[in-house]
């Protein structure tokens, strides 16, 4: 597969250059030649495949020839050893995609990036630096994802103060391969310290730096597999059993008694809620769609950054500072993807397809306390703000809709317990809390960045 900037058409790059360069020369993003379309018989029978063998067929066209045959299947095979179960939740589906090691969708991504990093460089002698931005949980997945992969180093910024005690240990608690830094400032500070690094080209001389950061087409591609999973199933009018780590209330009901329950039905295409803020997961949902998966549309659902959902109601892209939520990994006001989502689809195509919906901090708190009331199900606060803007799907008649469920409510206990009471924690984070933080701190400017990444050549 060939690779062009979303700012000039040029010859394009090979999946590996993309991946690992990141960002493309001119800043732009880099997105496929084409998407491809699923062969039929895949198509057919997504929703009887096993989750690994959607994630073979996935990402396959996207990463041959470098990457392909038994290696591929290795490599999903050790990315993977949890699935997206679909489960209901009282009138909808939860997709849930927190049965990773971080609790976190970013798992899906993570893992396949750094497993494809890992095998790409396997004959360079120099060592690769990650440096990514992260609003809180991206941080967590990259790290462990990375963390022990030899000849790789990761630098994780993350914006003080503005992550969950949990989360800063994913991102600053391993050490090793993995260093952390805290800054002074807010996501989008974190975000613009990465591309300038990205652009110093003294420093690009020095430094053989690439990106994890969700611009990054090998933590985009694999994201399309759990819509495409997802889709299939509801498509083929079936849901998964509960997962291991499903955050209910022991003995509570999967639907509400009494209520319209907008399930599966056999042959209907579902629609999903993707609670977004840098829009990579929404970006790899409309690839799953274009690939042929049995998808209706989208809600994309923010919180009061919501940039895009007044991109769709305008026509005007107006990119703002993020403000803080209690969704603070969307807390992002010019969400990079965006510009790799302009690239593929023309904005009257796009609002065909995708409907924007802004949550509140008050409506996310009520949604949490609601649907824990009325069905014994933990949503985090990521997941309610999709849950949240999904009722418009619901209330419209769309027949089957899921929510993306992208966290584990046990990674925001603080603001999710004072409304429903003790969360189970899954085992995976358990043992994270007791993880020392060693982070260095600086403020928001580029030389001190530098100033780090230098003295540790
Ligand atoms: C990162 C994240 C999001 C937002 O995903 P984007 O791909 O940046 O839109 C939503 N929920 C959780 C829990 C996240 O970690």
């Amino acid at each position: 597969m060939r690779y062009y900037s979303t700012r000039s058409r040029g010859e394009g790059v090979n999946f590996s250059t993309a991946a690992l360069t990141g960002l493309a020369p001119d800043g732009g993003l880099f997105v496929p030649e084409v998407i491809p379309a699923y062969p039929e018989a895949v198509r057919a029978s997504l929703g009887s495949m096993d989750f690994r063998d959607i994630a073979l067929e996935t990402i396959k066209p996207y990463v041959y020839p470098e990457i392909s045959g038994s290696t591929l299947e290795d490599l999903v095979q050790g990315a993977y050893p949890f699935t997206a179960p679909l489960v209901p939740v009282g009138d909808r589906l939860a997709l849930e995609l927190f049965h990773g090691p971080t609790a976190a969708f970013k798992d899906f991504g993570a893992r396949f990036m750094s497993r494809a990093f890992s095998f790409l460089r396997r004959n360079e002698e120099r060592p690769l630096r990650i440096l990514t931005a992260t609003s809180g949980d991206t941080g967590g997945a990259v790290a462990d994802g990375f963390f022990g992969v030899p000849g790789i180093f990761v630098t994780v910024l993350y914006p003080k103060g503005r992550v969950s005690p949990l989360q800063e240990r994913q991102i600053a608690g391993l050490g090793g391969n993995i260093g952390a830094v805290a800054v002074e400032g807010n996501f989008d500070d974190c975000q613009r310290l990465v591309k300038a690094a990205f652009a110093d080209e003294r420093l690009r001389k020095r430094i053989c730096l690439s990106s994890a950061n969700s611009i990054n087409v090998a933590r985009l591609i694999p994201q399309t597999v759990y819509y495409a999973a997802g889709a299939g199933r509801a498509f083929a009018g079936l849901t998964d059993a509960d997962g291991e780590a499903t955050p209910r209330k022991a003995g509570s009901a999967r639907l509400v008694p009494g209520a319209a329950f907008h399930g599966p039905v056999k042959g209907e295409p579902l629609t999903l809620a993707a609670p977004s803020g840098n829009f990579g997961n929404l970006t790899a949902g409309l690839y799953a769609l274009k690939m042929g998966a049995p998808i209706r549309g989208f809600i994309a659902a923010t919180n009061i950054n919501k940039t895009v959902p007044d991109y769709l109601e305008s026509g005007h892209y107006e990119a703002r500072p993020s403000l803080p939520t209690i969704s603070n990994a969307m807390d992002v006001g010019d969400p990079s993807n965006f510009e790799r989502i302009a690239a593929h689809w023309p904005y009257e195509e796009l609002r065909r397809i995708v409907r924007g919906v802004s949550v509140t901090d008050e409506e996310t708190r009520q949604t949490i306390a609601g649907v824990y009331r009325q069905t014994g199900y933990f949503l985090d606060p990521h997941s309610a703000v999709g849950w949240k803007a999904a009722d418009t799907a619901v209330n419209a008649g769309f027949g089957a809709t899921a929510v993306l469920a992208t966290a584990h409510p046990a990674k925001f206990s603080e603001t999710v317990e004072p409304l429903t009471g003790p969360i189970p924690v899954p085992p995976s984070l358990k043992t994270v809390m007791e993880r020392e933080v060693r982070a260095q701190t600086i403020p928001a400017e580029l030389s001190a960045l530098i100033t780090i990444l230098e003295a540790s050549l």
